[in-house]
């Protein structure tokens, strides 16, 4: 079923969908909104299943995603795979024990958390969901976290990549692949 899909029909309709917000959260950033992407469940419905199109040739154990919007896009992808879902989140806010990833940002650094059993079962293949690639700390970071717990194939997949950045070559120059749906 997935084979049918319209993959360009699918980006053009993300791409009219997708709100310019101009100086949030804060002055010189250009805030794409995907929220009119989620009031439009068939739309929305289309973007997981071209996810699944997109992953299909990979052999996955899990997918993780990134809080908050890696988990509105991760959570019903993997549900439609049947892997387990494993959420990425700021500090303290998993209860159990964690790992943690810090990451330096333009300003300061950040961190990254998730559930030191996160791969009980021993997961290896693992793909990554969030919905927008810019500088790619925060892509790195979860990488670097899951392959702490062991994960060797790892995926990245986003909705939109702002290409501009340069984030890819980064990435992948670590050995991460990196999929995205719409690039600026
Ligand atoms: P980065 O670590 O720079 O790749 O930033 C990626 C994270 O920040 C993602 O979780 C995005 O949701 C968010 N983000 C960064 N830039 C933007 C933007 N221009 N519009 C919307 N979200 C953004």
């Amino acid at each position: 079923m997935t084979n049918l899909i319209n993959k360009s029909a699918i980006k053009d309709r993300v791409l009219n969908s997708i709100r310019e917000v101009p100086d949030f959260p804060k002055p010189g950033i250009n805030f794409k909104d995907i929220t009119p992407i989620l009031q439009d469940i068939e739309l929305f419905n289309d973007v997981t299943n071209y996810f699944i199109h997109e992953i299909s040739e990979l052999e996955l154990d899990a997918v993780i995603g990134i809080e908050s919007r890696g988990f509105i896009f991760g959570m019903p992808l993997a549900s439609q795979i049947k892997k387990s879902f494993v959420p990425v989140r700021k500090p303290g806010k998993l209860p159990a024990a964690t790992i943690k990833e810090t990451y330096i940002l333009e300003y300061g650094e950040d961190s990254l958390e998730i559930h030191e059993d996160a791969f009980k079962n021993g997961s290896k293949n693992i793909l990554i969901v969030d919905d927008l690639l810019a500088t790619g700390g925060t892509a790195l970071a979860t990488y670097n976290l899951v392959k702490k717990l062991g994960a060797e194939n790892v995926t990245l997949i986003t909705l939109i990549e702002l290409s501009f950045l340069g984030a890819r070559t980064k990435l992948e120059d670590n050995g991460l692949n990196v999929k995205s749906m719409i690039s600026y």
